[in-house]
């Protein structure tokens, strides 16, 4: 079967447990300690922030139009898109035209991220163990809800993704913020428009 006609979610499932099933992406960089998360600003027909986080080789993907928000009180939109190969998260440049979401890249925001799990009401703990994470992870994604801890350039802090009980259609999720002392008041993507790799902003790019 060729790649692009295995869905999103059977290629997930086959990522699920590598031991099994082979592995739908490959890398030649991995961090063999921690999970490693992107957000891309994408200029493409509309513009948004797609949020990637390492499971396994692969990255699963929100495409959020807002970008995250460090205001605990605001919530998101994020719609789940295609898994992304854990390389693609160098990827700062311009999609040519004629090929799937044309238009400027920036890295808005790279580091590393530590799964989370509640363990009583408002009450989360950390996961340090790489594997156990990604098992946590891809369960959760599975399931609808995930919580996190993102180590990045410009954001920190506990972060959950949620899937809406079809609000907005069957692939939307929201991003929140947790209460934490990462959290800020009014903190709105648009007004950090650089790459955290290179300063760039999507205007650059255009030029
Ligand atoms: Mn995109």
């Amino acid at each position: 079967m060729p790649k692009s006609a295995v869905s999103p979610l059977a290629k997930y499932r086959s990522m699920r447990d590598p031991q099994k099933t082979p592995e739908p992406f490959t890398s030649n960089d991995i961090d063999h300690d921690n999970l490693v998360f992107v957000i891309q600003k994408h200029k493409a027909t509309a513009l948004h922030y797609d949020f990637r986080l390492q499971v396994y080789k692969a990255m699963p993907s929100w495409a959020v139009p807002k970008g995250p928000s460090l205001d605990s009180t605001v919530k998101r939109l994020a719609m789940k898109t295609e898994d992304h190969p854990l390389d693609y998260r160098h990827f700062e440049g311009i999609i040519p035209e004629g090929e799937y979401g044309a238009g400027p890249v920036i890295i808005w925001d790279y580091g590393t991220y530590l799964p989370e799990i509640e363990v009583a009401k408002g009450q989360r703990k950390i996961i340090k163990e790489k594997k156990e994470g990604e098992k946590i992870m891809a369960a959760g994604i599975e399931k609808g809800e995930i919580k996190f801890f993102i180590n990045g350039k410009k954001i920190k802090g506990s972060f959950a993704l949620v899937k809406t009980k079809g609000f907005a259609g069957p692939n939307a999720w929201l991003l929140i913020k947790h209460k934490d002392r990462f959290a800020k008041e009014g903190y709105d993507a648009k007004d950090f428009p650089k790459s955290a790799k290179t300063a760039k902003t999507i205007e650059d790019l255009q030029k």
